[in-house]
């Protein structure tokens, strides 16, 4: 008791000049409360009653292999979770330090909201602090050999005792918590049923031992039949934005809604045809997307880690390898909960508020539902290498690569959803749903900032809409779109971003990024009128076994 309390107040004595009171405590920034205000709360739960006994008893496992990836992306994104959260002595502050997994707002360009924190580290906690880019760079070319280890997603770049610096793989790094998220998926390995996931959970397991994923991620698509699913592991590479390199830890259990699930079956059949028609010189298009891509809708009861952290997504499109994606493709889960949850709480607000009224009936669930869907086809979509040698577009377009492909995306599953309404084969919206329904998407998640990828991406969207008139805005502010003209605009925008990819054009990217990633005078006045309706921003979840009914 004395001892601890002497290593807190020794190096505070010693350093007496620093404004920071002796024990340390975590002081927020004014405004706070309204910060918080900003996320609507939703519950996560599904129909378990469907569910097999089996089943009911391992989704409490897999909430807690998820809650050490909760443990792992604190690490990552700040430090020790409890110790911090414990110093900060205002419940809304704490609050939303939790929802942000630190001090840095992540719907607010990663402004600190707690004093004396500085500013969020490019690095993260992946790198050392005071790391550069040149640094990295002129390690890796004095010391060829050690490229592959320093630029992996899995490991963790340190300074050894003599300040070099050295590559320790994740299970090394995190091997306690790591251990623990094994003997959890080992112990619900033990009791699934259905042979694919029992086969996928096994060889996650001893993927987190080893940082080898190639083999469990080959499982997980060849998985058809299980209702229970979960997403486990070091995945996105979003929080690393030194380099883009390095993937955060996160996890989603997740139960089939077979219902849907059969609807959305048949679009992935489409692949290779829409691979043909995209809107772009032969050389852009000659990659083959995989043939056993699936798509699925879900209910997500328990997000952890990166995926929980600010903004929540609501559909996944894995795995990220790409010799895996070239051999057999990807696997889209719509979580249909999760975006139900949204377009009642945010999106339909917001179109009461900015859509014109006329327009106002093509805001229609169906229509966000299919922009969702078809983003995540469109990942599978288009060009994985560059076309004249600069190696895999990740590579080539650096830290740019993460919200140019959520742009590409974007824009190519609206392109996608106006050939399948053409021909005949998307029934449950028209074309005027989806585009006035991602207008109101677009000026939704401009709202979450340039911090997250996706926010850049639909700044950019949103200026070169603007700037080829496919909307807009009327005297009293409500937005309007032109039909005719956003068609075309959607194929340039196309064109456009997969040229870059192609091209490996990190430069143009850059310079693209830097003029039209900037808010309008127009798009700050729609938000400014949002600010004052106080529509939520985005959504934090209720959730756990308890929630579910399980224990
Ligand atoms: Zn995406």
């Amino acid at each position: 008791m004395l001892i601890q309390s002497l290593a807190f107040t020794l190096p505070a004595l010693l350093l007496a000049p620093v404004p920071q009171p002796a024990a340390k405590e975590y002081r927020p920034m004014p405004g706070v409360k309204d910060k918080l205000a900003r996320y609507a709360s939703v519950r996560l739960t599904t129909d378990v009653s469907s569910l097999t006994p089996n089943e009911r008893k391992m989704l409490p496992l897999l909430i807690d292999a998820a809650q050490q990836m909760d443990r792992i992306f604190w690490l990552e994104a700040w430090g020790e979770k409890q110790q911090f959260l414990a110093a900060i002595a205002d419940p809304d502050a704490r609050r939303y330090a939790e929802i942000n997994y630190g001090p840095w707002d992540r719907l607010d360009n990663d402004q600190a909201f707690i004093q004396g924190v500085g500013e969020k580290p490019a690095t993260a906690n992946f790198y050392p602090h005071d790391l550069t880019k040149t640094d990295f760079e002129q390690f890796i070319a004095a010391h060829p050999a050690d490229a592959t280890a320093f630029k992996s997603e899995y490991t963790v770049i340190e300074r050894g005792p003599g300040g070099q610096l050295v590559a320790v793989p994740y299970h090394q790094h995190f091997a306690e918590p790591v251990q623990a998220a094994v003997r959890s998926i080992r112990a619900a390995a033990a009791l699934a049923e259905d042979p694919g996931f029992k086969r996928y959970l096994e060889l996650r397991a001893a993927a987190l031992e080893s940082d080898n994923y190639q083999a469990s991620d080959f499982a997980w698509l060849d998985m058809k039949d299980n209702t229970v699913d979960f997403v486990v592991g070091p995945i996105e590479t979003y929080e690393d934005r030194l380099f883009g390199y390095k993937a955060a830890h996160e996890a989603y259990v997740l139960v089939k809604d077979k219902v849907w699930s059969k609807r959305l079956e048949r679009y992935a059949a489409f692949l290779p045809e829409l691979q043909r028609g995209l809107p772009v010189p032969d050389a852009y298009k000659k990659e083959t997307p995989g043939s056993a891509s699936d798509l699925n809708a879900y209910d997500a009861i328990y997000y952890a880690g990166d995926c929980n952290a600010g903004a929540k997504t609501i559909a996944i499109n894995l795995p990220n390898d790409e010799q895996v994606q070239l051999k057999k493709g990807t696997r889209r889960l719509q979580l249909k909960n999760a975006m139900r949850a949204k377009f009642d709480k945010i999106l339909v607000p917001i179109a009461d508020q900015l859509i014109a009224t006329d327009q106002r009936k093509h805001i229609t669930f169906e229509a966000f539902f299919g922009d969702t869907m078809f983003h995540e086809v469109a990942h599978g979509l288009g060009i994985k290498s560059t076309i004249n040698g600069k190696g895999t577009v990740r590579d080539a377009l650096k830290e740019q690569a993460g919200a140019l492909e959520e742009g590409k995306a974007d824009i190519l599953g609206l392109y996608m959803v106006t050939q399948l309404i053409k021909r005949g084969e998307w029934k449950d919206a028209a074309a005027m749903d989806h585009y006035v329904t991602f207008m109101a998407g677009i000026i939704r998640s401009v709202r979450f900032g340039a911090s997250s990828a996706h926010g850049r991406a639909n700044m950019a969207c949103f200026n070169f809409f603007q700037q080829a008139g496919a909307f807009s805005v009327d005297s009293s502010g409500r937005y309007r779109v032109d039909e005719a003209k956003m068609e075309k605009a959607v194929e340039a925008l196309a064109a456009k971003i997969l040229k870059f990819q192609g091209d490996g054009d990190y430069d143009g990217v850059k310079a693209w990024s830097g003029e039209s990633g900037k808010v309008s005078p127009a798009l700050q006045a729609a938000l400014h009128r949002l600010a004052k309706a106080n529509i939520p921003v985005d959504i934090v979840f209720e959730q756990g076994a308890s929630v579910l009914g399980l224990n």
